[in-house]
């Protein structure tokens, strides 16, 4: 039985967005506790790409999907495979998904996550400087490639978004690939580098970061998982499995793609799925170093230099959380990744699998739970969560004091499903 005292804040979850939330809480002075069952390695945040990205303004729902749709459906795409047994599950998510395949919705989706995706890399490194983890970051932006021109003229569409929010990025020609970016044994015929992008070289080091940083700074850990939360008039009990509890004025729910199931218990409906990933390190074999993260967008693969050795990361899988992996996806990635950069043998046994955790609109949750008052909603953050995990920390810390936010936070609100 657990009995934690009584704090200001008590943060659901210890991802880079709870632990955010907990530091800018703490800095405002308040009191914090922190429930999460611990083991970070099964968070996103540990084995996400690294990429704090300042162009990730796109939702999954591009206005060419729908006519992808029956080859993903098939599993015959790299890109998006569904894990059958979980379909029932993730049917309402999908179908309000599809709903928004079109232009206008994306570019909605695009000028909600500017502001978001502007400040992601200054808070970064604001934080990583106040916790000594700036060697954990570099910015030499990160490289989208294709194939052919005919896949470059394709995404011209993203070029006009990105160009109208100002966000920088250079179009290098397939012939200089070789001299930008020596590491690449494969012939690209165009890549699009964002060069305002940063890359993290150790998630999970930069997470352990923050939570060395919290501790230090005395908020309270629990090590358990969050049942329910309960309101009452002057605050809220998070409930934890196997008895006890956490009281605070505030709770905060950032449990990633677990809150989904959190967020049922209090009575909601959201439309959360866990778009799951897998990753796998290589050790590189090739004269020249890799220098920045790459997205292979005919292969439908990132590979990101970090400290562990090449991370080959796979695209998406629809599945519930829980589900049993397969490694069917990562294997094609890996395939594909080696024809691109000069891999050796893999570092680790087996692949890493997490969940993002992902809404129709490829927006986060973030603001007061619609009929909870005590209770603030931080989850959703889809592709782009360590990238803006500190921002939404401060934001939510902002909301919690009654300050008015940096950004603006009304295209978050949960109210909107
Ligand atoms: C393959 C892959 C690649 C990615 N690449 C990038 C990238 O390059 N750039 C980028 O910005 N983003 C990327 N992402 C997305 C990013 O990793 C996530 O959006 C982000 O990590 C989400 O952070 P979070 O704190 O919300 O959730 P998580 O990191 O999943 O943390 C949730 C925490 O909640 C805890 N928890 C769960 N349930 C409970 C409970 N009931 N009680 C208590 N605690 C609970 C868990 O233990 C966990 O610690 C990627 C994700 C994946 C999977």
């Amino acid at each position: 039985m657990i009995a934690a005292p009584a704090s200001d804040v008590a943060v659901i979850g210890g991802g880079i967005v709870g632990l955010a939330t907990a530091l800018a809480c703490r800095a405002r002075g308040l009191g914090v506790t922190v429930v999460d069952p611990g083991g970070i390695r099964n968070a996103a945040s540990y084995g996400n790409a690294g990429v704090i990205s300042r162009g990730s303004l796109f939702s999954m729902a591009s206005p060419g999907l729908r006519a992808k749709l029956p080859r993903y459906a098939l599993n015959r795409e790299a890109a998006v495979r569904v894990d059958y047994g979980s379909l029932l599950a993730v049917m309402p998510w999908l179908l309000a998904f599809v709903r928004r395949c079109d232009e206008a919705s994306w570019r909605a989706t695009a000028a909600a996550l500017d502001p978001l995706c502007s400040a992601a890399y200054d808070e970064h490194w604001r934080i990583a400087g106040m916790i000594g983890a700036r060697d954990l970051i570099q910015r030499r932006g990160w490289v989208k490639l294709y194939r052919s021109e005919a896949a470059f003229a394709a995404s011209a569409l993203e070029r006009d978004i990105l160009g109208h929010h100002k966000v920088a990025f250079e179009v290098i020609d397939g012939a200089e690939l070789p001299q930008f970016e020596p590491a690449l044994t494969r012939r690209f015929a165009r890549a699009v580098w964002h060069t305002e992008t940063g890359a993290v070289s150790d998630p999970g080091g930069l997470v352990h970061a923050y939570e060395a940083a919290a501790r230090q700074q005395g908020v309270e850990f629990v090590g358990a998982r969050a049942r329910t939360v309960v309101e009452g008039d002057e605050g809220a009990r998070v409930l934890l499995e196997g008895g006890g509890e956490v009281e605070a004025r505030t709770v905060v729910i950032a449990a990633g793609a677990h809150s989904h199931a959190l967020t049922r218990t209090m009575g909601y409906r959201l439309p959360l799925a866990a778009e799951r990933g897998y990753h796998r390190h290589f050790a590189p074999t090739g004269s020249h170093a890799l220098t920045r993260p790459i997205n292979d967008t005919g292969g439908a693969y990132v590979i990101a230099p970090m400290k562990a050795g090449l991370r080959v990361l796979s695209g998406v899988e629809l599945a519930t959380p829980d589900a049993a992996p397969n490694h069917a996806q990562i294997g094609l990635a890996e395939q594909q990744a080696r024809g691109t950069v000069a891999m050796g043998e893999a570092v680790e046994g087996e692949a890493w699998h997490g969940s993002r955790p992902s809404t129709p609109d490829g927006l986060p949750v973030i603001g007061r739970a619609p009929r909870h008052r005590h209770v603030v909603f931080a989850f959703g953050h889809g592709h782009i969560g360590l990238s803006t995990g500190p921002t939404t920390g401060k934001v939510v810390a902002e909301i919690i004091a009654g300050e008015a936010t940096s950004i603006p936070t009304a295209p978050f609100a949960a109210e909107r499903f």
